[in-house]
Parts: C-alpha cells; sequence; structure tokens
C-alpha cells in the first residue's frame, strides 16, 4: 500500500485512518535496518547518521507481552469509558520489534492474559 505525501493530521500520520484494515504508520531506517513506531522524521534517532527513513505500514498483529488494569482516567489520546469502569492498557510487541502501547478493547478484564 502506498502511503500519499499530503499534509495530514497527527492521528494520520500515526494510523491508516479510516481504513477497512487501518495499519500503524512505522519507520525503516534503510542504514540500520531498524523499525520503529511513530515516523515522525527522515532520521530514527540523532545517534544514527546512516538515514533516510522509509515510511512503512507495520504489522496489524503482535504478541500482548504485557498489560495493567487502569481504575483511573487517563489523558489523551486514550478514551475513557463512560462510566469509567476498569480498562486494560497494554504493550504488544510487533513482529517487526516495535513495542506499541493500547488500549484493549473486546476483551473483558477477567479474560485477558499474556502468552
Ligand atoms: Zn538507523
Amino acid at each position: 500500500m502506498k502511503i500519499e505525501k499530503k499534509q495530514r493530521t497527527e492521528v494520520e500520520r500515526l494510523f491508516t485512518w479510516p481504513a477497512d484494515e487501518p495499519h500503524l504508520v512505522g519507520g525503516l531506517c534503510k542504514g540500520c535496518n531498524t523499525y520503529f513506531f511513530p515516523k515522525f522524521s527522515e532520521f530514527h534517532k540523532p545517534g544514527c547518521p546512516q538515514g533516510p527513513v522509509k515510511e512503512v505500514l507495520v504489522s496489524r498483529r503482535g504478541k500482548l507481552t504485557s498489560y495493567t488494569v487502569q481504575y483511573f482516567p487517563v489523558p489523551s489520546p486514550f478514551v475513557n469509558p463512560e462510566p469509567l469502569v476498569p480498562f486494560i492498557l497494554e504493550i504488544v510487541t510487533l513482529p517487526e520489534g516495535i513495542e506499541v502501547i493500547g488500549q484493549l478493547t473486546g476483551v473483558s478484564v477477567e479474560d485477558v492474559r499474556t502468552i
């Protein structure tokens, strides 16, 4: 999938959205072959002079490596349920080696497990 070069909002810089199958928009440093998320510049870190960085769509699935149950409101961009009920914040490791934090939905607190 080709990502159009246009003026994008912050959300559009993070995700392909709206889309039937949204992806995170990451970066791949062509010099050191490192994936990262988000991709906001042409170099993935100041210490790597090897760039440039290619914009890539990273995997839609990963491994749930850690989670916590949140019992109090969290700041944006997370969405707090109304009325506030405990919800799950998770860390997923993608096949590219990237760890992303997000809000896990569609699973009850009692049913979530790491592998
Ligand atoms: Zn690099």
